[in-house]
Protein backbone atom coordinates (compact mmCIF):
# COMPACT_ATOMS: atom_id res chain seq x y z
CA UNK A 1 0.00 0.00 0.00
CA UNK A 2 1.58 3.28 -1.03
CA UNK A 3 1.02 5.75 1.79
CA UNK A 4 0.80 9.76 1.88
CA UNK A 5 3.80 11.12 2.28
CA UNK A 6 2.18 13.76 4.78
CA UNK A 7 0.29 12.01 7.00
CA UNK A 8 0.83 8.19 6.36
CA UNK A 9 -2.76 7.01 5.55
CA UNK A 10 -3.47 5.43 2.55
CA UNK A 11 -2.92 7.53 -0.44
CA UNK A 12 -5.02 8.32 -3.12
CA UNK A 13 -2.82 10.38 -5.56
CA UNK A 14 0.75 10.22 -7.23
CA UNK A 15 1.77 14.12 -7.69
CA UNK A 16 4.53 13.52 -10.29
CA UNK A 17 5.77 16.61 -10.48
CA UNK A 18 5.96 17.51 -6.80
CA UNK A 19 7.37 13.33 -6.29
CA UNK A 20 5.14 13.32 -3.56
CA UNK A 21 1.87 10.42 -2.89
CA UNK A 22 -1.13 12.32 -1.18
CA UNK A 23 -4.41 10.66 1.07
CA UNK A 24 -8.01 11.61 0.01
CA UNK A 25 -7.68 14.39 3.18
CA UNK A 26 -4.35 15.86 2.73
CA UNK A 27 -5.43 16.52 -1.02
CA UNK A 28 -8.75 18.30 -0.43
CA UNK A 29 -6.44 20.25 1.88
CA UNK A 30 -3.95 21.35 -0.69
CA UNK A 31 -6.15 22.00 -3.56
CA UNK A 32 -8.15 24.54 -1.00
CA UNK A 33 -5.04 25.84 0.07
CA UNK A 34 -3.42 26.53 -2.96
CA UNK A 35 -6.90 28.02 -4.50
CA UNK A 36 -7.12 30.23 -1.38
CA UNK A 37 -3.50 31.43 -1.96
CA UNK A 38 -4.25 32.52 -5.63
CA UNK A 39 -6.94 34.59 -4.45
CA UNK A 40 -4.60 36.19 -1.62
CA UNK A 41 -1.59 36.75 -3.67
CA UNK A 42 -3.35 37.87 -7.01
CA UNK A 43 -6.04 40.07 -4.67
CA UNK A 44 -8.37 38.46 -6.98
CA UNK A 45 -11.39 38.93 -4.49
CA UNK A 46 -11.51 41.52 -1.84
CA UNK A 47 -13.62 41.80 1.10
CA UNK A 48 -17.55 42.95 0.36
CA UNK A 49 -17.60 42.38 -3.26
CA UNK A 50 -19.93 40.77 -5.56
CA UNK A 51 -18.39 37.45 -7.66
CA UNK A 52 -20.60 36.17 -10.15
CA UNK A 53 -19.50 32.89 -11.19
CA UNK A 54 -19.44 31.15 -14.79
CA UNK A 55 -20.64 27.66 -14.21
CA UNK A 56 -21.19 25.40 -16.96
CA UNK A 57 -21.90 22.05 -14.73
CA UNK A 58 -18.94 20.99 -15.65
CA UNK A 59 -16.25 19.62 -13.00
CA UNK A 60 -13.99 23.39 -12.80
CA UNK A 61 -16.67 25.48 -12.56
CA UNK A 62 -18.49 23.82 -10.05
CA UNK A 63 -15.58 23.40 -8.36
CA UNK A 64 -14.60 26.91 -9.02
CA UNK A 65 -18.15 27.63 -7.08
CA UNK A 66 -17.96 25.23 -4.24
CA UNK A 67 -14.48 26.68 -3.52
CA UNK A 68 -15.25 29.98 -3.45
CA UNK A 69 -19.24 29.87 -1.90
CA UNK A 70 -16.62 28.33 1.58
CA UNK A 71 -14.15 30.94 0.78
CA UNK A 72 -16.67 33.94 1.47
CA UNK A 73 -18.11 32.54 4.41
CA UNK A 74 -17.12 35.00 6.51
CA UNK A 75 -15.71 37.29 4.21
CA UNK A 76 -18.47 39.42 3.34
CA UNK A 77 -18.29 38.48 0.06
CA UNK A 78 -21.95 37.49 -2.32
CA UNK A 79 -21.61 35.02 -4.90
CA UNK A 80 -24.49 35.01 -7.90
CA UNK A 81 -23.92 32.22 -10.37
CA UNK A 82 -24.69 32.26 -14.10
CA UNK A 83 -24.58 29.64 -16.99
CA UNK A 84 -24.82 30.24 -20.27
CA UNK A 85 -26.68 28.12 -22.51
CA UNK A 86 -25.34 27.74 -25.87
CA UNK A 87 -27.71 25.09 -26.95
CA UNK A 88 -25.63 21.87 -28.03
CA UNK A 89 -27.66 19.12 -27.89
CA UNK A 90 -26.85 16.38 -25.66
CA UNK A 91 -24.17 18.37 -23.96
CA UNK A 92 -25.33 21.55 -22.06
CA UNK A 93 -29.15 20.20 -21.85
CA UNK A 94 -27.48 17.77 -18.97
CA UNK A 95 -24.59 19.90 -17.75
CA UNK A 96 -27.47 22.66 -17.33
CA UNK A 97 -29.27 21.25 -14.68
CA UNK A 98 -26.35 20.10 -12.72
CA UNK A 99 -24.88 23.51 -12.60
CA UNK A 100 -28.81 24.57 -11.25
CA UNK A 101 -28.70 22.05 -8.48
CA UNK A 102 -25.30 23.07 -6.97
CA UNK A 103 -26.26 26.81 -7.02
CA UNK A 104 -29.21 25.70 -4.94
CA UNK A 105 -27.65 23.64 -2.89
CA UNK A 106 -25.27 26.30 -2.06
CA UNK A 107 -28.38 29.26 -1.90
CA UNK A 108 -26.65 31.22 -4.46
CA UNK A 109 -28.63 33.19 -6.85
CA UNK A 110 -28.14 31.85 -10.32
CA UNK A 111 -29.08 33.12 -13.89
CA UNK A 112 -29.36 31.31 -17.24
CA UNK A 113 -28.99 32.95 -20.38
CA UNK A 114 -29.69 31.43 -23.64
CA UNK A 115 -28.22 31.96 -27.32
CA UNK A 116 -31.53 30.95 -28.51
CA UNK A 117 -33.45 33.72 -26.19
CA UNK A 118 -30.70 36.56 -27.22
CA UNK A 119 -29.50 35.41 -30.79
CA UNK A 120 -32.34 34.13 -31.98
CA UNK A 121 -30.78 30.83 -32.28
CA UNK A 122 -28.81 28.10 -30.60
CA UNK A 123 -24.97 27.24 -31.23
CA UNK A 124 -26.39 23.89 -32.94
CA UNK A 125 -28.33 26.32 -35.64
CA UNK A 126 -25.46 28.88 -36.00
CA UNK A 127 -23.32 26.10 -36.94
CA UNK A 128 -25.90 24.83 -40.04
CA UNK A 129 -26.57 28.21 -40.98
CA UNK A 130 -23.04 28.76 -41.37
CA UNK A 131 -21.92 25.42 -42.65
CA UNK A 132 -23.53 27.14 -45.77
CA UNK A 133 -22.88 30.56 -45.60
CA UNK A 134 -19.52 30.76 -44.11
CA UNK A 135 -16.04 28.72 -45.16
CA UNK A 136 -13.74 27.45 -42.42
CA UNK A 137 -16.06 27.99 -40.30
CA UNK A 138 -15.00 27.15 -36.10
CA UNK A 139 -18.31 26.44 -33.88
CA UNK A 140 -15.23 27.26 -30.96
CA UNK A 141 -15.21 30.40 -32.17
CA UNK A 142 -19.07 31.56 -32.25
CA UNK A 143 -19.26 29.58 -28.82
CA UNK A 144 -16.25 31.62 -27.11
CA UNK A 145 -17.00 34.85 -28.54
CA UNK A 146 -20.52 34.70 -27.75
CA UNK A 147 -20.19 33.27 -24.14
CA UNK A 148 -17.93 35.63 -23.01
CA UNK A 149 -20.09 38.23 -24.37
CA UNK A 150 -22.87 37.40 -22.27
CA UNK A 151 -20.98 36.52 -19.44
CA UNK A 152 -19.57 40.25 -19.04
CA UNK A 153 -22.60 41.35 -19.78
CA UNK A 154 -24.77 39.56 -17.52
CA UNK A 155 -22.18 40.08 -14.74
CA UNK A 156 -22.11 43.69 -15.21
CA UNK A 157 -26.22 44.35 -14.84
CA UNK A 158 -25.67 41.72 -11.74
CA UNK A 159 -23.88 44.37 -10.37
CA UNK A 160 -20.68 42.16 -10.18
CA UNK A 161 -17.01 43.22 -8.98
CA UNK A 162 -15.46 40.25 -10.76
CA UNK A 163 -16.81 37.43 -13.02
CA UNK A 164 -14.58 34.04 -11.96
CA UNK A 165 -14.43 31.56 -14.33
CA UNK A 166 -12.86 27.85 -13.56
CA UNK A 167 -9.84 28.11 -15.95
CA UNK A 168 -7.57 24.93 -14.71
CA UNK A 169 -3.70 25.21 -15.05
CA UNK A 170 -4.21 22.63 -18.17
CA UNK A 171 -6.73 25.51 -19.92
CA UNK A 172 -4.48 28.35 -19.08
CA UNK A 173 -1.00 26.41 -20.31
CA UNK A 174 -3.09 25.41 -23.70
CA UNK A 175 -4.06 29.28 -24.02
CA UNK A 176 -0.59 30.26 -23.10
CA UNK A 177 0.87 27.80 -26.36
CA UNK A 178 -2.35 28.93 -28.53
CA UNK A 179 -1.56 32.37 -28.77
CA UNK A 180 2.05 31.30 -29.23
CA UNK A 181 1.41 29.77 -32.29
CA UNK A 182 -0.83 31.94 -33.57
CA UNK A 183 1.56 34.96 -32.74
CA UNK A 184 -1.52 36.89 -30.84
CA UNK A 185 0.50 39.23 -28.67
CA UNK A 186 -2.44 41.04 -27.06
CA UNK A 187 -5.16 37.52 -26.37
CA UNK A 188 -1.57 36.59 -24.51
CA UNK A 189 -1.40 39.82 -22.83
CA UNK A 190 -4.69 39.09 -21.42
CA UNK A 191 -4.10 35.79 -19.71
CA UNK A 192 -3.21 35.65 -16.06
CA UNK A 193 -4.83 35.40 -12.79
CA UNK A 194 -6.83 38.46 -13.21
CA UNK A 195 -7.11 40.98 -16.24
CA UNK A 196 -8.49 43.74 -15.62
CA UNK A 197 -10.38 45.38 -18.80
CA UNK A 198 -11.87 48.58 -19.46
CA UNK A 199 -15.05 50.18 -18.66
CA UNK A 200 -17.83 48.30 -19.77
CA UNK A 201 -15.97 44.53 -18.79
CA UNK A 202 -16.45 43.40 -15.36
CA UNK A 203 -13.01 42.11 -14.12
CA UNK A 204 -12.21 38.55 -15.07
CA UNK A 205 -10.45 36.38 -12.57
CA UNK A 206 -8.91 32.39 -12.41
CA UNK A 207 -8.63 30.85 -9.10
CA UNK A 208 -8.23 27.80 -10.67
CA UNK A 209 -5.18 28.66 -12.59
CA UNK A 210 -2.58 26.68 -10.63
CA UNK A 211 -4.21 23.47 -10.16
CA UNK A 212 -4.06 20.51 -12.62
CA UNK A 213 -7.06 19.55 -13.99
CA UNK A 214 -6.51 16.17 -12.79
CA UNK A 215 -6.68 17.25 -9.23
CA UNK A 216 -9.63 19.57 -10.20
CA UNK A 217 -11.49 16.21 -11.26
CA UNK A 218 -10.13 14.41 -7.99
CA UNK A 219 -10.84 17.09 -5.94
CA UNK A 220 -14.84 16.92 -7.03
CA UNK A 221 -14.55 13.35 -6.64
CA UNK A 222 -13.33 12.99 -2.99
CA UNK A 223 -15.91 15.42 -1.59
CA UNK A 224 -18.86 13.79 -3.70
CA UNK A 225 -19.90 17.58 -5.57
CA UNK A 226 -21.99 16.60 -8.43
CA UNK A 227 -20.66 17.20 -11.56
CA UNK A 228 -21.18 16.29 -15.06
CA UNK A 229 -18.22 15.18 -17.09
CA UNK A 230 -18.59 14.65 -20.77
CA UNK A 231 -16.27 16.68 -23.54
CA UNK A 232 -18.05 19.13 -25.61
CA UNK A 233 -19.08 16.99 -28.87
CA UNK A 234 -17.30 20.44 -30.85
CA UNK A 235 -14.17 19.91 -29.13
CA UNK A 236 -11.47 19.38 -32.23
CA UNK A 237 -8.67 20.58 -33.98
CA UNK A 238 -5.57 22.89 -32.90
CA UNK A 239 -6.78 22.84 -29.32
CA UNK A 240 -6.95 19.27 -28.44
CA UNK A 241 -3.80 19.47 -30.72
CA UNK A 242 -1.87 21.04 -27.91
CA UNK A 243 -3.76 19.35 -24.87
CA UNK A 244 -2.95 16.35 -26.47
CA UNK A 245 0.77 17.83 -27.19
CA UNK A 246 1.30 19.19 -23.54
CA UNK A 247 -0.22 16.03 -21.79
CA UNK A 248 2.70 13.83 -23.31
CA UNK A 249 5.20 16.75 -22.21
CA UNK A 250 3.91 16.52 -18.75
CA UNK A 251 4.06 12.75 -18.57
CA UNK A 252 8.40 12.27 -20.17
CA UNK A 253 8.95 15.40 -18.38
CA UNK A 254 6.93 16.25 -14.81
CA UNK A 255 6.30 20.01 -13.98
CA UNK A 256 6.70 21.42 -17.81
CA UNK A 257 2.86 22.60 -17.40
CA UNK A 258 3.88 24.85 -14.21
CA UNK A 259 7.28 25.63 -15.77
CA UNK A 260 5.13 27.07 -18.75
CA UNK A 261 3.22 28.93 -16.71
CA UNK A 262 6.32 30.41 -14.61
CA UNK A 263 7.58 31.46 -17.79
CA UNK A 264 4.86 33.13 -18.73
CA UNK A 265 4.81 35.46 -15.75
CA UNK A 266 7.84 36.46 -16.20
CA UNK A 267 7.61 37.78 -19.49
CA UNK A 268 4.30 39.26 -19.60
CA UNK A 269 4.90 42.35 -17.45
CA UNK A 270 7.11 43.14 -20.51
CA UNK A 271 4.04 42.57 -22.55
CA UNK A 272 2.47 45.74 -21.73
CA UNK A 273 4.20 48.38 -24.30
CA UNK A 274 4.15 45.79 -27.10
CA UNK A 275 0.13 45.69 -27.24
CA UNK A 276 -0.95 48.92 -28.40
CA UNK A 277 -3.35 51.06 -26.70
CA UNK A 278 -7.14 50.86 -28.42
CA UNK A 279 -9.83 53.12 -28.26
CA UNK A 280 -13.44 51.70 -26.48
CA UNK A 281 -16.43 52.41 -27.97
CA UNK A 282 -19.76 51.66 -28.26
CA UNK A 283 -20.90 48.80 -30.55
CA UNK A 284 -23.26 50.29 -33.11
CA UNK A 285 -25.65 47.43 -32.92
CA UNK A 286 -25.98 46.02 -29.43
CA UNK A 287 -24.06 48.93 -27.78
CA UNK A 288 -22.31 46.29 -25.68
CA UNK A 289 -18.32 47.97 -25.47
CA UNK A 290 -15.95 47.10 -28.37
CA UNK A 291 -12.94 48.68 -30.38
CA UNK A 292 -14.61 48.35 -33.36
CA UNK A 293 -17.59 49.52 -34.95
CA UNK A 294 -19.77 46.14 -34.43
CA UNK A 295 -18.42 44.23 -31.28
CA UNK A 296 -17.09 40.35 -32.46
CA UNK A 297 -20.38 38.91 -31.42
CA UNK A 298 -22.42 41.43 -33.75
CA UNK A 299 -19.93 40.94 -36.42
CA UNK A 300 -20.36 36.93 -36.36
CA UNK A 301 -23.98 37.16 -35.98
CA UNK A 302 -24.56 39.63 -38.85
CA UNK A 303 -22.24 37.36 -40.92
CA UNK A 304 -24.80 34.43 -40.77
CA UNK A 305 -27.44 36.59 -41.02
CA UNK A 306 -28.74 36.64 -37.59
CA UNK A 307 -29.02 40.17 -35.02
CA UNK A 308 -29.02 40.15 -31.38
CA UNK A 309 -32.64 40.40 -30.06
CA UNK A 310 -32.52 41.28 -26.39
CA UNK A 311 -30.33 44.54 -24.84
CA UNK A 312 -30.55 43.54 -21.37
CA UNK A 313 -30.26 39.83 -20.26
CA UNK A 314 -31.11 40.15 -16.21
CA UNK A 315 -34.03 42.84 -15.87
CA UNK A 316 -35.49 41.46 -19.31
CA UNK A 317 -35.69 38.15 -17.95
CA UNK A 318 -36.96 38.89 -14.41
CA UNK A 319 -39.52 41.54 -15.51
ZN1 LIG B 1 -2.37 12.60 4.17
ZN1 LIG C 1 -22.59 44.15 -30.61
Amino acid sequence: MLRCSFCGRRAVYHRRYAGVFLCDRCMIKSVERRFRRAISENKLVMPGERVAVAVSGGKDSVACLHLLHDYCRGRRCELVAITVDEGIKGYREQSLPVARENAEMLGVEHHVVSFKEVFGAKLDEMVKIAAKRVTGLNPCTYCGVMRRHLLNQAARELSADKLATGHNLDDETQAIMLNYVRADLSRLYRLGPIYMPREGFVPRIKPLREIPEKEVALYTLLRGIKVHLDVCPYASGIHTEIRDFLNSLETNHPNSKFMILRMFEEIRPHLQEAVPEVEMKSCESCGEPTSTRLCKTCELLQGIGLAKRRKNLISDQNS
